[in-house]
């Protein structure tokens, strides 16, 4: 058997070309029309790859090699591991009319031993797949949108009631990097709706303790703790490394701060605020629908916002109004449905009562209307300028 397999074989190689790692690397960046093909297996593929290759495996080479290299004139390189499978293929490729046919000898482990580039592709590995198996049964999510969540990274302002939910949520659903800023240490009143903190944290900071509870939840996900409160001076070290910003703060102060530079460098903030039994939310996405500043162009008097501390909250109201802000922001980052961008979504807990009021950006914004001038805006923050009251509403 032996001998007729290394007689076909050596007969295969009399009558295709050959070229080495180099001579290909050369070839490839001279001849930007020519192909580049792998014929290896899946699992060989996921494990690396040459950039520029297209993967057809062997068994399949002949009934899609056709779509994938419709022209027969195009200069085609093949690569297995070793350069045996590519021999074969080669010369299939040339009885099937492809004129210009050569396989790479030695494969892809001699491509990889002259130090020349690979790609190893993103892939689930068998443990993200059982964990985010019933995300992968959703279609518009899939192993595309596990892998967008897992790349993706969101900046959570509070771990307090809107915080706790969102960034534990979050971490179930694999957002591969959290921050959470908050320096406020947990206290047994937080317990009643903060459920990302336990009994024995009292007294610790909000933040390490919502990092402990995410890595008991899924070590995946690593958690950037900033033990700190979000002011003009740190806020450039920290929102900028951020795709998306989950709002959970309670002042104005913050409120205008966050939206004034989400709206400089363009970051989608996911607004809420609750009181007593009712809560509010949308999603602000600069320049395409309205920020903080064109629905509250002012701030209201110290005098009239309650401060959270004061006020009571019903304890499933900011889970409730939490995970409709990690809703939004898991669309957000997949690209899938309709945010709530122009839209302001009002709930009464009472009543189960759900309200929309449309939102409308002001072309008179400060910070992004016609005429707003957003660096003198910042500026401002960071002198001190931006007199806001120090009051709270959730
Ligand atoms: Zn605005």
């Amino acid at each position: 058997m032996a001998q007729v397999y290394n007689d076909l074989l050596k007969k295969t190689k009399e009558q295709i070309r050959e070229t080495n790692p180099v001579q290909t690397d050369e070839f490839l960046r001279k001849n930007r029309q020519a192909r580049l093909l792998d014929v290896r297996e899946k699992n060989e593929w996921d494990d690396g790859f040459v950039p520029g290759a297209t993967h057809i495996p062997r068994g399949f080479l002949e009934s899609r090699v056709e779509e994938a290299v419709p022209d027969k004139e195009t200069p085609v390189v093949v690569y297995c591991a070793g350069g045996v499978r590519s021999a074969f293929a080669a010369k299939t490729l040339q009885e099937m009319g492809y004129t210009d046919v050569v396989s790479l000898a030695g494969g892809y482990g001699a491509w990889k031993n002259a130090g020349l580039p690979t790609i190893k592709p993103q892939t689930l590995t068998k443990e993200q797949q059982s964990r985010y198996s019933r995300h992968l049964l959703v279609p518009e999510v899939g192993e595309a949108g596990q892998l967008k969540l897992l790349a993706s990274k969101i900046l959570l302002i509070g771990a307090g009631g809107l915080g706790a939910p969102a960034a534990f949520y979050l971490a179930a659903a694999g957002v591969g990097t959290l921050g959470i800023i908050d320096n406020d240490l947990v206290e047994e009143s937080n317990l009643q709706r903060q459920i990302i903190h336990t009994v024995d944290r009292v007294g610790q900071y909000k933040a390490d303790s919502a990092a402990k509870s995410i890595a008991a939840l899924n070590p995946d996900i690593k958690v950037n703790v900033y033990k700190e409160r979000l002011t003009a001076d740190n806020i450039e070290r920290i929102l900028p490394e951020y795709d998306l910003i989950v709002d959970g703060t309670d002042n104005f102060e913050t409120r205008y701060l966050v939206n004034d530079f989400a709206v400089k460098y363009r970051k989608t903030v996911i607004h809420a605020s609750i009181l007593s039994f009712n809560g509010q939310l949308t999603t602000l996405t600069p320049y395409e629908g309205p920020c903080y500043r064109c629905i509250y162009p002012d701030p209201p008097p110290a005098a009239m916002a309650p401060n959270c501390s004061e006020a009571g909250v019903l304890g499933v109201l900011p889970g409730i109004i939490g995970l409709l802000q990690t809703n939004e922001a898991m669309k957000t980052i997949l690209g899938i449905g309709e945010t709530l961008a122009g839209r302001f979504l009002l709930f009464d807990a009472l009543e189960t009562e759900f309200t929309e009021l449309k939102l409308r950006r002001d072309p008179n914004c400060v910070a992004c209307g016609e005429h707003a001038d957003i660096d003198d805006l910042l500026e401002q923050h960071k002198r001190g300028d931006v007199l806001i009251p120090a009051c709270r509403i959730a």
